[in-house]
């Protein structure tokens, strides 16, 4: 686990674009972190400069005790979930949640340990053999789950997951990914547009507007006080 510092940030797209204006936040070790604003405030954009997928234009982002500004998303030990959380169609899940294990060449008991721990937790332990194609769309969004938390990363960044779900799939993950982070205790980052997910998943939300950070507190503080 690690915490988060965002000091100053700024993102210039190439076209001259400011999608991220001068961004301060720090995450505490092993917080929740709700990251929320309308379509085009620089969400997902914030989102990828802490996983390194995108250059930071200006600013410091520090993870645990290093700044990670100049590192590759492979060096900087963070796990990524996607809205459309592509898996390996030719896989089983197993091998699936796996597939980290096996990039870093972790040994095959230890590989099946984890990802059996890994799937209990996620319930499934029944499909472990099953191809993601003869599995329903919340199965296959655990999957994708289960891959991201196999390894021990220093923290969860999470890009709108649940969105490509039907309302009852998401209610039911968001109790899921709720139980889950309280058990694994991990430093998360949560992107989404929905409010129910803002007001229920996360210790913080942090309000984006236009780039710029507006507002910043626990869900009592920005929606129950006048
Ligand atoms: P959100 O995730 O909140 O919907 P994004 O971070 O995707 O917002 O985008 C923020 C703004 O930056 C939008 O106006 C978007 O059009 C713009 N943008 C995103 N990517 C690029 C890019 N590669 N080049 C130029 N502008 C971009
Ligand atoms: P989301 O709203 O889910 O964040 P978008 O559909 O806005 O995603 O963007 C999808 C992709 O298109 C992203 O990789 C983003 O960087 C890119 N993009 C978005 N806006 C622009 C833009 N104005 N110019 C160039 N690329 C853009």
């Amino acid at each position: 686990m690690a915490a988060i510092s965002m000091r100053n940030i700024v993102k210039r797209y190439d076209d001259g674009y400011q999608a991220v204006r001068d961004v301060s936040l720090d995450i505490a070790d092993g917080e929740f972190v709700i990251l929320v604003g309308p379509s085009g405030c620089g969400k997902s954009t914030l989102l990828r400069m802490i996983v390194g997928l995108e250059d930071i234009t200006s600013g410091e982002m520090v993870i645990g005790e290093q700044r990670v500004n100049d590192k590759a998303p492979r060096d900087r030990n963070l796990s990524m979930v996607f809205q459309n959380y592509a898996l390996y169609p030719h896989l089983t899940v197993f091998e699936n949640i796996a597939f980290p294990l096996r990039l870093k060449k972790v040994r095959d008991d230890e590989v099946k340990a984890k990802v059996t721990e890994v799937a209990a937790v996620l319930e499934l332990t029944e499909n472990l053999d099953r191809k993601p194609a003869n599995l329903s769309g919340g199965q296959r969004q655990r999957v994708a789950m289960g891959r991201a938390i196999v390894r021990d990363a220093d923290a969860f960044l999470f890009d709108e997951p649940l969105s490509n779900l039907d309302a009852k799939l998401r209610g039911q993950m968001r109790t899921e990914i709720a139980r889950l982070q309280r058990r694994l205790g991990t430093t998360t980052v949560y992107v989404t547009h929905d409010q129910t997910e803002a007001m229920t998943l996360g210790d913080r939300i942090a309000v984006l507007r236009k780039g710029e950070l507006q507002q910043v507190g626990t869900a009592h503080q920005l929606y129950e006080e006048p």
